[in-house]
């Protein structure tokens, strides 16, 4: 596999970094980089602007008014917006129930939902997991009861992230009991306006509110926002899954977060010398850089293919998700390592914005600790590890 860039793909890097020099509104760059909390206002400016320039969906085809970016244009953006602190983008939207709505949606529900998306104007969130249907997805009790035009919604969706945020939910719901499990779940949008529907704050470890447990109380939903067939609705989850792991290979994250590494340990001493010239550290180091790369392999292999037209396939992009989220996790403890003692220190203040309470010691001290807490979900959301394990050891060995 030929890895070099390509002059016309250097050309797109240089116009991303452009692009992004110029239009990152320096307030966000600065929360990026210092590792405070982002609201949904600079979630939202951030996706608009690049929905303007359709790079918000820039991996969409062209006929869904997208750019039809190549696997490797895919990457250099992550790669882009990693180094030049851009915020993490909410995947929810063009990465998940866009490509299920002009996949399997009507000419009405890609009308009215795709142009939202792609200006990233409505905020998406996923109303998949329940509590006693997490890894057991198909087991999930929310029940919609049929009555011609509309559905009507009773039960509970758990660990909803951004649900507060959200103006829609996509949301796997049981329409039937016959069969199996699978059988009868279907796919169903959901407003979040709708009478009926309560979402409740999960609190986090270090007092950030992402989490919900969102309720549904006779909810009152139209016909017209069933995705496909009721009873196929699993067909289309699954579908969507496969994207979402490989939203999981967490480029953006990574390229980040290990630059802040390299700088991190350049500038902290030890022992009478810069960190990076420990043998030890500069090994682990190197050691996270070579699997990120292998990482980047595959993840653009498989990007090939699926551009070729072939699906992601469930083994393929479980092993991407798994690698992803583990080498995430590893630089995140070799941060809080850097970080030392003065990383221990809990200050709510400057990370939340919260209060006024000044930084205490060094600025690269402040973030390790919250995201190597956060990383540990990144191996149980979007698919736990050890579930990725079976089902590689089924769709990859033959197991
Ligand atoms: C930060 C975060 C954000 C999330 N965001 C969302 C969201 O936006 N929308 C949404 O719908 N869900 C979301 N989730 C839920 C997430 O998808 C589930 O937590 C996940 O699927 C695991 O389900 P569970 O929590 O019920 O754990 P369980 O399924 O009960 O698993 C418990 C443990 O058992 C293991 N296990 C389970 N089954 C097997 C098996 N067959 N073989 C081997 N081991 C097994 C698991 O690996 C895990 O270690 C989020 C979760 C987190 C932590």
């Amino acid at each position: 596999m030929d890895l070099t860039l390509s002059p016309a793909e250097q050309a797109f890097e240089a116009e991303v970094r452009a692009f992004i020099g110029a239009q990152l509104p320096a307030d966000i760059r600065e929360k990026v980089r210092l590792d405070r909390f982002l609201d949904r206002e600079d979630f939202m400016r951030w996706q608009q602007i690049l929905g303007r320039q359709g790079w918000f969906t820039g991996a969409w085809p062209r006929e869904q008014g997208g750019q039809a970016w190549s696997a490797m244009q895919t990457i250099i953006f992550n790669r882009v917006a990693g180094e030049m602190h851009c915020p993490e983008l909410q995947v929810f939207g063009p990465a998940m129930v866009g490509p299920v709505i002009y996949t399997f949606g009507t000419e009405a529900q890609k009308a009215k939902h795709l142009p939202a998306i792609r200006d990233s104007s409505v905020w998406w969130c996923q109303g998949y997991s329940e509590p006693g249907a997490g890894s057991d997805l198909a087991s999930l009790k929310t029940q919609a009861d049929d009555h011609g035009d509309h559905f009507v919604v009773n039960g509970q969706k758990i660990w909803t992230s951004y649900a507060h945020f959200a103006d829609w939910m996509f949301c796997l719901v049981r329409t039937g009991r016959e069969g199996r499990k699978q059988e009868g779940i279907s796919f169903l949008l959901i407003d979040m306006k709708t009478p009926g529907v309560t979402v409740q704050p999960i609190r986090m470890l270090d007092g950030r509110h992402y989490l919900n447990a969102v309720f549904f109380d006779d909810a009152k939903v139209p016909r017209g926002n069933l995705i496909g067939e009721a009873g196929r609705g699993w067909t289309y989850a699954k579908f969507l899954l496969e994207h979402e792991r490989v939203e999981n290979a967490n480029l953006r994250f990574i390229t980040q977060e290990l630059q802040k590494l390299r700088r991190v340990a350049g500038e902290v001493r030890s022992g009478g010398r810069r960190l990076i010239d420990d043998p030890a550290f500069a090994a682990e180091v190197a050691g996270v850089e070579v699997q990120f790369k292998a990482l980047e392999i595959g993840l653009l292999r498989m990007l090939s293919e699926m551009h070729a037209g072939a699906p992601a396939g469930p083994g393929k992009s479980s092993f991407i998700k798994i690698r992803g989220t583990e080498i995430a996790q590893r630089i995140t403890e070799l941060l809080v390592q850097a970080a030392g003692p003065d990383g221990q220190r809990y200050q709510p203040g400057p990370l939340l914005g919260l209060n006024e309470d000044p930084l205490v010691g060094p600025e690269h001290a402040l973030g390790p600790v919250p995201s190597y807490q956060f990383c540990r979900a990144m191996t149980i959301y979007g698919g736990s590890t050890e579930v990725q394990k079976n089902i590689m050891a089924k769709h990859a060995l033959g197991l």
